[in-house]
């Protein structure tokens, strides 16, 4: 019987991740089916049971449930409790299982596609909501010189970075999260700070409002990563005007759908041909 997989989101129809999927499904001869199901603002938990009692393997899960995927989960992988978030369920005979896999889509995508290491690296994370949350572990991971997060409210992105420093002693030693390495501040607090890797994990882009960013923060041959993805940004554009290399959000997207797809079935796609395809179309 062919195995069933969903996106649940709200709204859904723009989602990528169907099509996606179904060319990781065709390119590994796996036989799978994935859909986009709009669940309601009040009925996630409800949508996701009825899913499961139809036969469904596992999902993903994007805005604006991830945060209640995570409470629905009766397992959580590290990322996911370390974000409060989940962008992927497993459904097995041992309940429900949540991951993240935002982080290491990022992180892969960064250093595999865009071939940028991260270790040893001065990074800056704008950004404090669900997708930050999501990132820091991972990049913590990779042992950057210093990762400093800052948000239009300061207060989010200090929370954030005690949150993880406080969390450490879960990290391996080699990853000594530490104050001046890890640290939280507001966007107006960066002036006289250069960094290597500036990653917008803000959705200003969305509504292409500028960042309140000096482009002194793009260091020379610095990698500037937008998250958001099928648009130029007000931050890709100050980005490349500051001689940045600039990057869009769409190989961590397949990224991410990559780790999801290996978590249930076990398989590693190959990423380039459908990012290829995704970025043709
Ligand atoms: P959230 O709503 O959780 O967080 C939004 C963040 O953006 C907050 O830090 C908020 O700051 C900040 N922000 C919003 N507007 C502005 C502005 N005008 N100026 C400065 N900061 C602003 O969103 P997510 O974290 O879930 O998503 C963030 C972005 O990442 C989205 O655009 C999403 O599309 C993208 N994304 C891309 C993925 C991919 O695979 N490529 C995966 C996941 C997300 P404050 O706290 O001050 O409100």
């Amino acid at each position: 019987m062919t195995d069933r997989y969903a996106v649940f989101g709200h709204p859904i129809a723009h989602s990528q991740s169907p099509r996606i999927h179904t060319l990781f499904a065709e390119q590994t001869g796996q036989d799978m089916r994935y859909q986009a199901i709009l669940a309601p603002l009040d009925g996630f938990g409800a949508s996701v049971q009825a899913f499961i009692a139809a036969g469904g393997r596992g999902a993903n899960v994007t805005v604006p449930f991830k945060e209640e995927a995570c409470r629905l989960a009766a397992r959580l992988s590290e990322p996911a409790r370390a974000a409060g978030a989940v962008n992927t369920l497993v459904f097995d005979e041992n309940g429900i299982f949540g991951d993240n896999t935002d982080g290491a889509g990022i992180v892969r995508d960064i250093r595999h596609n865009l071939r940028h290491e991260i270790a040893g690296k001065n990074v800056l994370l704008l950004g404090a909501g669900g997708a930050a949350r999501g990132t820091v572990l991972p990049l913590l991971r990779e042992n950057p010189a210093q990762l400093i997060i800052a948000n239009r409210t300061a207060q989010k992105a200090r929370l954030l970075a005690d949150r993880f420093a406080s969390a450490s002693a879960s990290l391996p030693a080699a990853i000594a999260v530490d104050p001046p390495r890890l640290r939280g501040c507001g966007l107006t607090d960066l002036a006289g700070r250069r960094f290597d890797i500036v990653i917008n994990a803000t959705s200003a882009g969305l509504s292409d409002t500028p960042l309140d960013i000096s482009d002194d923060v793009f260091a020379p041959n610095c990698l500037a990563y937008e998250m958001v993805y099928g648009r130029q940004t007000s931050f890709m554009a100050q980005a490349r005007k500051a001689n940045a290399q600039v990057s869009d959000g769409l190989g961590m997207l397949v990224e991410q759908a990559a780790a999801a797809f290996y978590l249930w079935r076990g398989v590693q796609p190959d990423t380039a041909p459908v990012l290829k395809a995704l970025r043709g179309a």
